[in-house]
């Protein structure tokens, strides 16, 4: 018996505001516990909360980046319940008029685990949204030996919920679609995402049913995953579970686990008879909002999006679309590479783009992630790059003293036209210092020159070698060539 997949995923996304969501206090990650709190945070009572629209700006951008209907008019309701993270007893949250509706996540290849490149079952699979809508997040609870403490820093942080219809159907596509739905938010500078800050955040519904039963198998929620990896691998082992109890005749109740990271496995928090009913109402202290102006506002801020960005890679600089892909992965690693593309256009004679790109990709690539740099703190900026690939192109220096010099300008910081000085490692193109080496070898190998004549071409490297040996590997190869062409055939 075959058994089919069916995973929806809920994120959580903290927005990237000055301040928080229904008061004046500032958002930012890592501060000193309640040193970001003020009464409407704090849940106090009597306090009121006031919207903060760049939260509702965001959110509909968002929306835009992902193809989603922006709700005419939205509103802000209660979603009660009992927890010390909101001492106010109820969450302000959006329940039948959310933001946005619809949309999608586009899979791309690179978003994949990449082992998982290879076999990827739908190019570009679409994941549909179900909707996006705006709340405030809630205070971090710590649990200590024998106390529990409570940071309200966190509490009223504007946080978006993106729910996706139950369209993804393998753990590698549950990580495909939280990579490129990250990339947009990171396009979009709407959220920093950095999901072990908890600034994005997953809960993962999966279910499993036998082929031919046409309607989805019993829903199980794994709460609370703080990576993408770890989203792989809870969902591999929770279908893994599934199939198992389905096989051996056992039914599936709807539950809520958790994943044990360490222990590599999944466990039960609570089933669907401890659910919550949250009595949702309209919050009295909020107006409902009409989008219509920040809608426009929003407009204003939407980005080039990153499969935009990889077509006119492809289209502008010629790249592969895989190098494009990849470039456009990172936005950093793409401004570096348009930057560097931009000298090297101008530059006298022009440089082309895609041995920049190589270098980018290659050797820029690996030394960075040797000392564990990023892009940003490249000794190497994109200018020096050019610089150095129009040394080489020149044929100044070769391909394989270029990896010598690159090494240098990395660790040093040096220019590679100083580092080619010094080292004298530039080639000999001055035709006549080329033409007393050819010379000298001419004369020391008259039955080789004799052997050329007489239509053997190929003896004609071996003089090749000759000069370049008694240049010692300063000249340039294809000058001696065409010298030795025309002495020996001109
Ligand atoms: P709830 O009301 O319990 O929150 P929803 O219908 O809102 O459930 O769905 C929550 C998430 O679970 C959505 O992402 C949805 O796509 C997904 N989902 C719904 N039904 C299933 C199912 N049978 N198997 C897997 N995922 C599901
Ligand atoms: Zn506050
Ligand atoms: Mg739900």
């Amino acid at each position: 018996m075959r058994y089919l997949t069916t995973i929806g995923l809920e994120v959580h996304v903290q927005l990237k505001t000055k301040t928080k969501m229904f008061c004046g206090c500032a958002v930012v990650y890592g501060m000193p516990p309640n040193t970001l709190t003020c009464p409407v945070c704090l849940g106090l009572p009597g306090a009121l909360p006031v919207m903060n629209k760049q939260a509702i700006r965001l959110t509909i951008l968002t929306g835009l980046m992902l193809g989603c209907r922006i709700a005419e008019t939205c509103k802000f309701d209660r979603k009660n319940y009992f927890y010390p993270d909101m001492p106010k007893n109820y969450q302000i949250s959006q329940y039948d008029m959310p933001l946005c509706l619809g949309g999608g996540v586009v899979l791309h290849d690179l978003a994949y685990p990449k082992d998982a490149q290879k076999s990827i079952a739908t190019a570009d699979k679409v994941i549909g949204l179900t909707r996006i809508h705006l709340e405030e997040d809630v205070a971090k609870s710590f649990h200590l030996e024998t106390a529990t403490g409570i940071d309200f820093d966190r509490a009223g942080t504007p946080l978006m919920e993106i729910v996706s219809e139950p369209d993804l159907e393998t753990p590698e596509e549950a990580f495909a679609y939280l990579t490129a739905l990250k990339q947009t938010l990171l396009y979009g500078i709407v959220s920093d995402a950095d999901m072990e800050k908890g600034q994005m955040r997953c809960d993962c519904n999966v279910s499993v049913r036998p082929e031919g039963q046409p309607e989805f198998g019993t829903k199980i929620e794994i709460k609370n995953m703080n990576s993408v990896s770890g989203v792989r691998r809870a969902l591999a082992y929770e279908i893994q579970r599934q199939t198992g109890e389905l096989e051996a005749g056992r039914k599936l109740q709807q539950e809520t686990r958790g994943w044990d990271e360490a222990a590599g496995r999944t466990f039960l928090m609570r089933t669907k008879e401890s659910a919550h009913d949250y009595r949702y109402f309209p919050d009295p202290d909020l107006l409902p909002v009409h989008t219509q102006d920040l809608l426009r506002e929003a407009q204003a801020f939407m980005p080039e999006l990153p499969a935009a960005k990889r077509q006119r890679y492809v289209a502008d600089y010629g790249l592969t679309a895989y190098d494009a892909s990849v470039l456009a992965d990172d936005l950093a690693l793409g401004t570096y590479f348009e930057e560097a593309a931009t000298v090297a256009a101008s530059a006298s004679p022009a440089v082309k783009p895609k041995p920049v790109a190589n270098w980018i990709l290659n050797d820029l690539t690996a030394a960075l992630s040797a000392d564990a740099k990023t892009v940003v703190d490249s000794p190497v900026p994109p200018a020096a790059l050019v610089e150095l690939v129009a040394v080489i192109e020149s044929g100044k220096i070769s391909g394989k003293q270029g990896k010598e010099v690159f090494t240098e300008m990395f660790g040093t910081g040096k220019a590679a036209l100083a580092i080619v000085k010094e080292k004298g490692l530039e080639q000999v193109s001055d035709a006549g210092a080329l033409e007393k080496f050819c010379d000298e070898v001419l004369a020391a190998n008259a039955r080789v020159v004799a052997d050329v004549k007489g239509g053997n071409d190929g003896a004609i490297n071996f003089l090749k070698g000759q000069v370049m040996k008694l240049s010692k590997g300063t000249a340039n190869p294809v000058v001696v060539g065409q010298i030795l062409e025309r002495k020996l055939k001109g």
